[in-house]
């Protein structure tokens, strides 16, 4: 069986919106990829991903390790906060139209998406279901359906979130940090929707640590896939890979397809799986601390331990 790569691309920012999905499009029209997006479409409250600061261990580093300006630009990192927070969503149909018309999976990634990486696992089941139906009421209109896919902002995902996703008859969410799909187990209760994990490290978290250099991420994604018996899947974000660092993710993806990796949308592998879920095992879900990145997020517990 040949390397497989599920691309999810996620998009946090009016400028990653704007311009780094164009630029991505590109990127992946050129090699023929399909890949699975994931939109942000409420206000772009970045600049106060700044408070983080004060409650993230790792925050500041990772901040200056990145060169965190650079990539984000200095308008997005006071919207919010100095500036106000624009709406993605607002005028966003043209963009979305272009992402759908050319083939690939258009996906949710929250409503307003530092609310949700800062706050979700304080919010009720009412809280979250309003995100959801507020990121829906602008998703709707431009694709004529609701959306199927959910992709947590952060990486942060709680038993309410969950819940809220069975409701809303998502089909598949990827909301953690694992290495297979699985459904998620939250005390006694499994929760009904697939959740297919991101099993790969993030260009924007090892830049830097360590000494790390694109050419060495390329490297470990590339071996990363070549030792994998089950398909892996890569985050990357619109500010960072359809940003100043889009050179090199188009280098790392000519890298992989030369080795004969094959691309693949999530929704069409959650498709595949689900014709068969009783093969799907069970996972607890724990905060966990990864390499390079502040905080916690939501990673998949031990399968072996719980199913
Ligand atoms: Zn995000």
């Amino acid at each position: 069986m040949p390397p497989r790569l599920g691309l999810k691309i996620d998009v946090d920012t009016l400028e990653g919106f704007r311009q780094g999905i164009p630029a991505l499009l590109d990127i992946l029209a050129a090699r023929r990829i399909k890949a699975s997006f994931f939109v942000s479409l409420g206000p772009d409250n970045s600049g106060r991903a700044i408070f983080r600061v004060f409650t993230q261990q790792g925050f500041l580093e990772k901040m200056w390790r990145t060169r965190a300006p650079a990539l984000y630009g200095l308008r997005t990192m006071f919207y919010g906060t100095l500036l106000p927070a624009p709406l993605i969503g607002a005028g966003a149909g043209e963009i979305l139209a272009a992402v759908a018309a050319a083939g690939h999976e258009v996906g949710l990634h929250g409503y307003d998406h530092v609310h949700w990486h800062d706050h979700l696992l304080g919010l009720s089941r009412e809280e979250i279901s309003r995100e959801l139906a507020q990121a829906q009421g602008l998703y709707q209109p431009f694709l004529g359906h609701a959306a199927r896919a959910f992709a947590a902002p952060g990486w942060q995902c709680s038993a309410a979130s969950r819940t809220v996703l069975a409701a809303g008859g998502f089909l598949y969410g990827s909301d953690t940090r694992g290495y297979a799909p699985y459904f998620p187990r939250f005390g006694k209760q499994i929760n009904s929707v697939l959740e297919i994990p991101t099993t790969l490290p993030t260009l924007d978290e090892l830049l830097g640590f360590e000494g790390c250099r694109p050419e060495d991420f390329a490297a470990l994604v590339l071996g990363r896939l070549q030792k994998a018996e089950s398909p892996q899947v890569l985050t990357v974000h619109t500010e960072v890979e359809g940003g100043p660092l889009r050179q090199e993710f188009a280098h790392l993806l000519d890298r992989c397809r030369d080795q004969g990796v094959e691309f693949f949308r999530l929704e069409d592998w959650a498709r595949e799986l689900l014709q068969e879920p009783e093969k799907i095992p069970a996972a607890s879900i724990r905060q966990g601390r990864l390499p390079g990145r502040a905080g916690r997020v939501s990673c998949q517990g031990s399968l072996e331990a719980e199913s």
